[in-house]
């Protein structure tokens, strides 16, 4: 039996170059070596509000995405975390397991809290929810961003902690974070993540961003007051879009562009961006020109997993000795 690989996306905001380069790109790569599942993770995304009808149509142009930029909907399953009933049952039955310190220790969570005056409980418990759609598959390899390393290793605590006190029940999941690109960070400031929930124009590339707009956020992109590319002593701005470029064309390296000029740098980065994206836009508008072929790739998807996390609930309860 091929070994699982799961992981998953808010569909909440535009998919972004990092989203791509730190997630798909990897979930592409690796995808026909496992039993993959992608998953479209619309109770984390609910964390904050949205406004209803705009979630219900993001949940559908993620799936698009996840297929655009390379998923092969006939070898790996994609999947709506909420059409699983399992991943919201399980997160319960775990987070009685979970201690409140560990959450509170989550630096993501730390962050986002400094920076709200009230926030949500969802916010708190959503690596909880997010152990559940780990282990609720059994999955022993994680691709991710380094975004999610921290709530990766609460994922592999959970599941130890659960299977000393209850019985061996979960596969530990293992990290898989991409080479280059496991961290891009934005565009109008190198010291943050780029984020989908980050506002502001220059902010990302999205994936669906046409090539002039792609050349203008890379024009004015944040560097530093140096005139020309020095590889040895790049500022973070210079090494964001250096490894930007890098990932989308690997013929791009530090000695390609030492002593070029800013302005010619920022344009072959934006030359490399754009020719990668091109032929996932061409994807995105073929697969979404058929509205119900994305209903059809999702209804399989779950028909594929279902009985997978099933059974994962069933043994949890069991387990713990809850009614089943
Ligand atoms: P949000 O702001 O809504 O949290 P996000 O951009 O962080 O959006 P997620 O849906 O949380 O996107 O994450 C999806 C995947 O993309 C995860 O595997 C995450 O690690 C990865 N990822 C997110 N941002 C980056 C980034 N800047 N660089 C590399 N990988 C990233
Ligand atoms: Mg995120």
């Amino acid at each position: 039996m091929k070994a699982r690989v799961l992981s998953g996306v808010q569909p909440s905001g535009q998919l972004h170059i990092g989203n791509y380069l730190g997630a798909l790109k990897s979930w592409a790569e690796i995808q026909s070596q496992y039993e993959s599942i992608f998953c479209i993770v619309d109770l984390h995304a609910i964390t904050v509000y949205q406004d209803p009808k705009e979630l219900s149509e993001k949940i559908r142009e993620t799936a698009a995405l996840f297929i655009a930029a390379g998923i092969d909907p006939n070898h790996s399953s994609i999947v709506v975390q909420s059409a699983i009933p399992g991943h919201a049952e399980l997160a319960w039955l775990l987070t009685c397991v979970t201690p409140l310190g560990w959450l509170y220790r989550m630096t993501q969570f730390k962050a986002k809290a400094e920076k709200q005056e009230t926030i949500g409980d969802g916010i708190l418990q959503y690596p909880v929810l997010m152990a559940a759609d780990i282990l609720i598959y059994q999955a022993s390899i994680v691709p991710v961003g380094e975004d999610q390393s921290q709530h990766l290793e609460l994922t592999r605590d959970i599941a130890q902690r659960f299977n000393s006190l209850y019985g061996e029940t979960f596969v530990m999941p293992a990290t898989h974070l991409p080479t280059v690109g496991a961290r891009i960070m934005g565009l109008d400031d190198p010291t943050q993540k780029m984020s989908k929930s980050v506002t502001g124009t220059g902010h990302a590339i999205a994936l669906l961003d046409d090539p002039k707009t792609i050349q203008k956020k890379i024009a004015r992109a944040t560097t530093d007051s140096q005139p020309a590319v020095d590889p040895d002593n790049m500022g973070p701005g210079i090494a964001n879009l250096f490894t930007i470029a890098h990932a989308c064309d690997p013929s791009i390296t530090k000695q390609s562009v030492a002593g070029m000029r800013y302005g010619d740098f920022k344009k072959r980065v934006a030359q490399a961006v754009i020719a990668r994206l091109e032929p996932i836009q061409q994807r995105y508008r073929a697969v979404t020109a058929e509205p119900s072929y994305i209903d059809a790739v999702l209804a399989r998807g779950k028909e594929r997993v279902l009985p997978i996390a099933q059974d994962t609930v069933a043994k949890t309860k069991r387990a713990m000795g809850v009614y089943t």
